[in-house]
């Protein structure tokens, strides 16, 4: 089974997502990463979700990547004690650490750091942005603030605090629980919530150990202070547009978006972008014209992945979205114009640590267009070989072949990536055959053609890229 697409699906799961019929359905119509929602959900529903991912895998003998989203260090206010409150602009509200209901005039907020990290004349975004506060002064147990449009609070709204860097750990207690349930169950990526800072990546990155890849979620404005720093230490990236979009104005996120997409094309790391891509399809069949726009210009812009949130966990049409996503994808791909847009993308300056394996690809690129391969292949062990050449977007498609189930599976997210796991290679010549063999098997070649192919020696080790070869393919 291949794709006829280079940019890759995203579909979270959720309960209109839960049996295998519909998660098949999904990867069928075009899914080529899960996403499981940490937010959401017990460990049990994860676990079962896991073992469906991969019988469909077995079954159907393509590498799926699971991502696992941690909640990360989301704010909430407590309770009320009606439910909810009408604040009206102008009015005053307090914020505590009295824990008794609240009502018009305070309400508790648990988050003890908070009081000490604001400062007057900040603001407090709750329920998405829906209400705006502005701290008029705090102490060690309230922050007083002015409301500045009227609107309702109810129970557990979260809140955001876009003008302060918090003093808050990037994992909480239940991010490590989960985080360690992800990785007994064998995830492939992890996704970590509002990263502020590298430092909060290194550490997320010190308790992986490597066993999956880590993905910074970039929805604070904090993060976009360090971004470049961030994007080298992560393995993959997110423009989570949905907490972005209420920290920053809304206007200002489509230059971010389109600043992150580059930056990570530079640094070859797997860049996806989120949410409300096709929201109107959680209710409708079709998505609006806008979205339908937003989803082909991500694709334009050279992203590697677009993801469906409540499209396909609890939407109506969770199998249309990703129908739709995979149609709108395969529209831009065959559009004359797109190769040229996405080539405006390439920065040409070099990486900060140029290596061999930046010159391998590079090289990779010029042969390809050069003497007119039909397929690239990349032999890679860790996924650096196949990265790289993903980073260059050749328009001919990139055959992965790896020993490592777990780089397969990880590799599912990257662009253009068509990926597929072997036996291990001794030589070189041996390393030719299994790139001719695969590329032939899967369809992407037929004999006569020429591929080209990267790789990196010693086999087996990773980060090695130091190898290009041509080959031609014989009949088998
Ligand atoms: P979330 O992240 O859906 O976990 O909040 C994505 C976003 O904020 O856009
Ligand atoms: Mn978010």
């Amino acid at each position: 089974m291949r794709r006829e697409r280079k940019a890759k699906i995203v579909a979270t799961l959720g309960p209109a997502s839960f049996d295998r019929a519909v998660i098949q359905a999904l990867f069928e119509e075009g899914a080529d990463v899960f996403r499981f929602n940490f937010s959401h959900g017990s460990h049990a529903d994860h676990k079962a979700r896991h073992e469906i991912v991969r019988a469909i895998e077995k079954d159907l003998g393509r590498p799926i990547a699971i991502l696992a989203d941690l909640q990360g260090p989301k704010l909430r206010i407590g309770q009320f004690a009606g439910g909810k409150v009408t604040l009206q602009a102008g009015a005053e509200f307090t914020l505590d650490r009295n824990t008794e209901p609240g009502n018009e005039q305070r309400v508790c907020l648990p988050h003890p750091e908070l009081f000490e990290a604001v400062r007057a004349g900040q603001s407090l975004l709750i329920d998405d942005g829906r209400v705006r506060l502005r701290v008029l002064d705090s102490g060690d147990d309230f922050i007083r603030t002015q409301v500045v449009n009227t609107g309702v609070l109810s129970d557990r709204k979260g809140v955001n605090v876009p003008d302060a860097v918090l003093p808050i750990p990037a994992l909480t207690e239940k991010d490590r629980r989960d985080l360690s349930f992800a990785l007994e169950l064998g995830v492939d990526w992890i996704a970590l919530s509002f990263v502020q800072r590298p430092e909060d990546v290194q550490e997320a990155k010190d308790l992986v150990r490597g066993r999956a890849g880590v993905l910074s979620k970039l929805e604070k404005p904090q993060a976009l202070e360090r971004l470049e720093d961030i994007i080298e230490l992560s393995d993959a990236v997110m423009v989570a547009r949905g907490d972005l979009g209420v920290e920053l104005p809304p206007e200002r996120v489509p230059g971010v978006q389109k600043r992150i997409v580059r930056l990570c094309r530079k640094h070859g790391k797997p860049v996806v972008v989120a949410t409300q891509m096709l929201e109107s399809m959680v209710t409708a069949p079709v998505p609006t014209r806008a979205e339908a726009s937003d989803v082909a210009n991500a694709i334009y812009e050279g992203a590697d992945a677009v993801m469906l949130s409540a499209e396909s966990a609890s939407g109506l049409y969770p199998v249309q979205a990703v129908a739709m996503m995979n149609r709108i994808i395969s529209e831009v791909e065959r559009d004359p114009l797109y190769p040229a847009m996405v080539d405006a993308q390439r920065d040409a300056t070099a990486p900060l640590n140029v290596n061999k394996g930046d010159a391998i690809s590079s090289a990779l690129r010029d042969v390809t267009r050069i003497m007119g391969v039909t397929a690239t292949v990349a032999y890679t062990t860790s996924g650096h070989s196949a990265l790289r050449t993903s980073r260059e977007r050749p328009l001919v498609p990139i055959v992965s072949i790896t020993p490592n189930q777990e780089t397969a599976r990880r590799l599912a997210l990257a662009w253009g990536v068509h990926s597929t796991v072997s036996t291990n290679v001794y030589t070189v010549d041996e390393m030719v055959a299994a790139a001719c063999r695969t590329a032939l098997a899967e369809g992407f070649v037929k004999p006569g053609d020429q591929i080209a192919i990267a790789a990196g020696t010693p086999f087996g080790q990773p980060g090695t890229t130091n190898l290009l070869r041509l080959a031609e393919i014989w009949p088998q």
